[in-house]
C-alpha cells in the first residue's frame, strides 16, 4: 500500500472566526518549491462570542458540516479552534498533519518572512499585541491550542507584513521624531499575504503586466492597497497598524491625528479609543447599517449610500498616491471579497480615475467579475483576481519542512 500524501493544516484566526484548511503535499513538492500543495479539506467558525457557526467542506463542495452553536459553546477562539479541528480530524484519523502553517498578523522589524515557531518567536509576537490587537492575540491563541494538543507538531508563522518588508526608507517613515522609527514605528503594511498570492497569479495570467507597475487594491472586510514594481512590494497604504489607509467594514482608515488626541482630551482611555477606531467606524460607522458591502449597496438608507461614495472616493485617491510613488501604473488589479465580487464598487472606484488615469471598464466583464474587466480603449489594463492567502500559508510551510528535512 502506498503511504499517504503528508498533510498540512492552515490556520487563519480572525477577529471573529477561525479557519481551517488541509492541504496534502504532492510527492513532487518536495522537489520543487513552485508546486503548491493541494487544497482537500476546509473548515470555519463564525460569528465567534456572537452567533457561532461551523461550516466544513471538503475541496470538491461537499458539505461535512454545517452547525449553529450556541454562544455559551463557542464563547471565545479556544472553543473555536478545538472545534474546527475536531471535525477536521475525523477525515484526517489515518493521516495527522506533520506541520501547522499560521497565518499572523503582524511580524514587525524581526520577521521578514516566514520561521519555524518556537518559545523566543512566541513570546516576540507577544511583544506585539499592542499593534494588532483585534487579530494577533487570535493568532497566538492558536499556536497555543496546537503546542497543548502536539507539543512537538513543527508550526510555522507566516506573516502578512513580510511581504513588505523590502520597502525602501521613504515608504516606511512617518514624520515623527527620527528615534520613533528606530525604535520601530514604522509603517509596516500588511495583507502581505494576499499580495505575495497575486504578485504569483499576475506572473500566470499576465507575465507582461507582472514585470511592471501595478496597483492591487484588496478590499475585504479589512482593506488596503499595494503599490508594486516587478512583482515587489514597493509601498502599501497601510502603517504601523491596521488601522492606516483606506475606511475598512468597522476601521476608520487614515484620519486626522488630531481627532486621537481630542478623544483622549474628553476623556475616553485607550481602550476605548481602539474599540471605536477598529470597531465602530469605518463602513459600519459611517452608515449606521452594517460593516457589510452587500448590505449597504441593497439598502436605501441614504447614509449607506454615502458610506460607499466616501469608500470609492478614498480608495481612488489612494490610487493616486501609490501610482506617484510608483512613477505610472501598468494595471489594477481588484481582490478579496469586496474587490472580487462587487461590479457596483469596482465602477464607482474606476469613475474617479476615468480622467487622470485613462481607466474605462467593460461593463459586460466587470459584471461577470470577468478576469480583465477594462475595456480596450482603457490606457491602463484592470484584472480581477481572487486571492488565496491560505495557499501562501501552505506554500511557505511546506517549504520550511523541507528545510527543516521534515515530510
Ligand atoms: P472578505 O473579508 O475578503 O471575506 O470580504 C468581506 C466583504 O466582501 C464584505 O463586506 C462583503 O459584503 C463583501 N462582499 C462579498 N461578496 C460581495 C458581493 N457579491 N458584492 C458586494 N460585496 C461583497
Amino acid at each position: 500500500m502506498s503511504t499517504p500524501h503528508p498533510v498540512i493544516l492552515v490556520v487563519n484566526a480572525g477577529s471573529s472566526s477561525v479557519k481551517v484548511s488541509v492541504y496534502t503535499v504532492p510527492e513532487a513538492a518536495h522537489e520543487n518549491a513552485d508546486i503548491n500543495p493541494v487544497l482537500s479539506a476546509n473548515g470555519q467558525i463564525e460569528g465567534i462570542g456572537v452567533a457561532p457557526r461551523l461550516r466544513a467542506s471538503m475541496a470538491d463542495g461537499h458539505v461535512v458540516a454545517d452547525e449553529s452553536f450556541p454562544v455559551s459553546q463557542v464563547s471565545d477562539h479556544d472553543a473555536a479552534f478545538r472545534l474546527v479541528r475536531l471535525v477536521l480530524s475525523i477525515g484526517l484519523r489515518d493521516n495527522p498533519p506533520v506541520a501547522v502553517g499560521h497565518r499572523v498578523v503582524h511580524g514587525g522589524s524581526d520577521f521578514s518572512q516566514a520561521v519555524c515557531i518556537d518559545d523566543d518567536v512566541i513570546a516576540r509576537l507577544e511583544a506585539l499585541i499592542p499593534l494588532a490587537p483585534l487579530h494577533q492575540p487570535h493568532n497566538l491563541t492558536a499556536i497555543r491550542a496546537v503546542r497543548k494538543a502536539a507539543p512537538d507538531l513543527l508550526q510555522v508563522a507566516c506573516f502578512d507584513t513580510a511581504f513588505h518588508a523590502g520597502h525602501d526608507m521613504l515608504a516606511q517613515l512617518m514624520a515623527l521624531p527620527y528615534s520613533y522609527y528606530e525604535r520601530g514605528i514604522r509603517r509596516y503594511g500588511f495583507h502581505g499575504l494576499s499580495y505575495e498570492y497575486i504578485a504569483r497569479r499576475l506572473t500566470q495570467v499576465a507575465p507582461d503586466l507582472a514585470e511592471g507597475r501595478v496597483i492591487v487594491a484588496h478590499l475585504g472586510n479589512g482593506a488596503s492597497l499595494c503599490a508594486m514594481h516587478g512583482g515587489r512590494s514597493v509601498d502599501s497604504t497601510m502603517g504601523l497598524t491596521a488601522l492606516d489607509g483606506m475606511p475598512m467594514g468597522t476601521r476608520c482608515g487614515s484620519i486626522d491625528p488630531g481627532v486621537v488626541l481630542w478623544l483622549a482630551q474628553q476623556g475616553m482611555t485607550a481602550d476605548a479609543i481602539q474599540s471605536m477606531l477598529y470597531g465602530e467606524s469605518g463602513l459600519k460607522g459611517l452608515s449606521g447599517v452594517s460593516s457589510d458591502m452587500r448590505a449597504l449597496l441593497t439598502s436605501d438608507e441614504p447614509r449607506a449610500r454615502l458610506a460607499v461614495d466616501f469608500y470609492a472616493l478614498r480608495a481612488a485617491q489612494e490610487i493616486g498616491k501609490l501610482a506617484v510613488t510608483l512613477g505610472g501604473l501598468d494595471a489594477l488589479v481588484f481582490t478579496a471579497g469586496i474587490g472580487a465580487n462587487s461590479p457596483a464598487v469596482r465602477s464607482r472606484i474606476c469613475a474617479h480615475l476615468e480622467t487622470l488615469f485613462g481607466i474605462s471598464l467593460d461593463a459586460g466583464a466587470n459584471e461577470e467579475n470577468g478576469q480583465r474587466i477594462s475595456s480596450n480603449g482603457s490606457r491602463v489594463p484592470v484584472l480581477v483576481l481572487p486571492t488565496d492567502e491560505e495557499g501562501i500559508v501552505a506554500l511557505s510551510t511546506a517549504r520550511i519542512m523541507r528545510e527543516c528535512g521534515r515530510r
